[in-house]
């Protein structure tokens, strides 16, 4: 027998070849016996971190985790990557209950899911007897702070464990919450012994982010599916019924959409998830209820329909694409409106908290509104996304990504100083007479529009009235947009997304600074950018023996009862188009290839090749 080190697990069970940033050293602490809190966004691979150690340490492996679909997908992936791993939880008969119970007892689990409030249970700690526990790993840790949306009082009950078992194993928290505040509430709740804390993988760079201002959101988003035909993706929407709609529309224009919602029986959200996860359907349309947990790896492309509500939630929603490492995008189709849409949920969002004092819900409804009006910048932006991106989650970055929307936009670099100072000083002139007003009334003041609400404030007196009339309404729009980005105005979404004049605005002001701005170029703008964004780097693979592949992974799929990605990834297949191993060493070269599924699917695939190869060589065979 060889020496097992994380290296080997990672190549022979999951079929990597090396650690993404991150994984390493945590897993390292771990194997040295330390605590560590991992914040890594979705889809960078927490889960590496806990699964390697545990096949290497001596004793069983806990996972908390807080959905039982979640538990169940990773257990099934496991078990088929040759990994000796069990759930326990209520939807378990008793018989399948206690049959685990036993296999665990007997040793013969290294990793054990269960939901928090499982882990005191009589049933659960008598196992505790039987079997060392050398590890409790904690997922989606900020489930624990009350300040995270989704606070679920049984992670409290961790702690308590831990208290109970005979020796106090190592601690592994992981979140892809990055927020000071839920990171403290960790360390204390958890009781975390000096942890190594980690914030990594937070840039994906197969993702390409792009955000739209559509006039028609609709008509964008048939874009967005027409060039990416025959691919799987999600359009998320803020509301039951804005799901249902989009879905109704694409259906009648021809798309397979199935839509999912908190508000459908639990019958049809589970039929039209499967699927989705099946590739029975191409598209989902759904709220925010939809995806915790979701591990489909070939999800191509996701849609914000809407603005969502913070930063957070739409790295983690948006980065649900691409999760095997194929090019993926990810677009917010943002319109203004998305912004009151928001706020009224903000305002309307406390019933659940009823246990809060009236202080505590000022605090959150005050951090909620933060959280928009960082968002709103972002459907502002005009410069590098992945940097904002990444600047808000606290990861250093270059400024420019070269594969985001701002990036590729054809813009051109111009000194635009005096047309700042004008809106500016439009802003300034309104304030002066007590009021405030948004990007839309501020562009049509600095156009010298006649609408009703001008002539009513009596706006057209105003010295900045029909200052920039000679800018197109889209260069002027741009150019608002910088300033906010950019700190030289703040918007206020609790206060219907006003604008207002900070410090730094001051120095422009005066003229004692410049502002240098990359405006699109108007008329070329809209074609040459749709013309880059068809241009998504081609996957580049023989469609055919793809197809054929898929077709192995599918029958392969059937008869083990697993979801097909769970086989081997569009990306393992692919690699394998590429590639077209023929023998056994040179399929255990493809990415997601370990030992074990080499044995268990290995041989199916390699015969499909063949059979492909030597059909395509006798083909074009001038014997014949
Ligand atoms: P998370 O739990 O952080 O959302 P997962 O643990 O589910 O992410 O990992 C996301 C995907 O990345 C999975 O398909 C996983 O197999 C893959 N992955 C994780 N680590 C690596 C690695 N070192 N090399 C290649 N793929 C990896
Ligand atoms: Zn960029």
């Amino acid at each position: 027998m060889h020496i097992q080190t994380p290296h080997t697990i990672l190549k022979e069970y999951f079929g990597y070849d090396r650690f993404r940033g991150g994984q390493e050293k945590l897993i390292s602490r771990i194997l040295a016996g330390g605590d560590v809190l991992g914040i890594m966004p979705t889809g960078a691979g927490k889960s590496i971190c806990y699964q390697v150690p545990a096949m290497l340490l001596h004793g069983v492996t806990i996972v908390v985790s807080p959905l039982i679909s979640l538990m169940q997908d990773q257990v099934t992936a496991l078990r088929d990557a040759g990994i000796p791993a069990a759930c326990l939880h209520s939807n378990l008969t008793q018989q399948e209950y206690f049959y685990t119970l036993d296999a665990i007892r007997a040793g013969e689990i290294r990793l054990i899911y269960a939901a928090p409030e499982r882990l005191l249970t009589e049933s659960f700690l008598s196992l505790t007897e039987s079997v060392a526990v050398a590890m409790v790993a904690v997922d989606e840790a900020h489930c624990l702070s009350q300040w995270g949306q989704d606070f679920r009082p049984g992670y409290l009950r961790i702690t308590e464990f831990l208290n109970e078992l005979p020796a106090r194993p190592v601690v592994a928290a992981f979140t892809a919450t990055a927020t000071e505040s839920v990171r403290a509430d960790i360390r204390r709740l958890l009781k975390l012994r000096e942890p190594l804390e980690l914030v990594t993988g937070f840039d994906r760079k197969n993702l390409r982010w792009i955000v739209e201002r559509p006039q028609h959101k609709y008509e964008a988003l048939l874009n967005i599916l027409r060039r990416n035909q025959g691919r799987s993706g999600i359009i998320y929407c803020i509301s039951r019924k804005s799901t249902e709609e989009i879905c109704s529309k694409l259906c009648a224009d021809g798309f397979h959409a199935v839509r999912y919602h908190a508000g459908l029986s639990a019958e049809e959200r589970t039929a039209n998830q499967e699927a989705f996860l099946r590739d029975e359907a191409q598209i989902i349309t759904a709220t925010n209820a939809f995806g915790m947990g979701i591990d489909k790896s070939n999800v191509s492309f996701v849609v914000h329909y809407q603005m969502p509500k913070s930063m957070e939630a739409y790295y983690q929603e948006a980065g649900r694409a691409g999760r095997d490492g194929s090019a993926a995008e990810c677009t917010l189709l943002y319109s203004p409106q998305d912004i009151r849409s928001n706020s009224f949920l903000i305002e309307h969002s406390d019933s659940e908290n009823d246990r809060l004092t009236p202080e505590q819900r000022d605090i959150i409804r005050k951090k909620d509104f933060e959280r928009l009006n960082a968002m709103v910048c972002y459907c502002s932006l005009t410069d590098c996304l992945r940097h904002y991106i990444l600047s808000y989650f606290g990861e250093f970055s270059p400024t420019h990504c070269g594969n985001c929307g701002c990036c590729l936009a054809d813009s051109e670099t111009v000194d635009a100083t005096i047309p700042a100072q004008k809106i500016l000083s439009c802003v300034f002139r309104i304030g002066q007479r007590g009021h405030r007003c948004g990007s839309r009334m501020l562009c049509d003041i600095l156009q010298g529009k006649k609408t009703k609400q001008i002539t009513e404030a009596g706006y057209q007196t105003l010295s900045t009235y029909g200052l920039l009339g000679d800018v197109s309404r889209i260069q002027l729009e741009h150019m608002v947009n910088i300033l906010i980005s950019r700190g030289y105005l703040s918007i206020d979404a609790s206060q219907y997304s006003v604008l207002s004049l900070t410090a730094k605005a001051n120095p422009v002001l005066r003229g004692q600074e410049q502002v240098q701005m990359s405006l699109p170029m108007r008329d070329l703008r809209q074609t040459r950018r749709e013309q880059q964004l068809a241009a998504m780097p081609d996957y580049g693979v023989d469609e055919e023996l793809f197809q054929k592949l898929r077709r192995v992974r599918e029958r392969l799929a059937a008869k083990e009862y697993v979801p097909a990605y769970i086989v081997f990834s569009d990306a393992s297949l692919r690699e394998m188009c590429n590639k077209r191993p023929s023998n056994e060493e040179q399929m255990l070269a493809v990415p997601g290839v370990g030992k074990y599924k080499m044995d268990k699917y290995g041989e199916a695939f390699l015969q499909a090749i063949a059979e492909y190869v030597s059909r395509q060589s006798s083909d074009t065979d001038p014997q014949k």
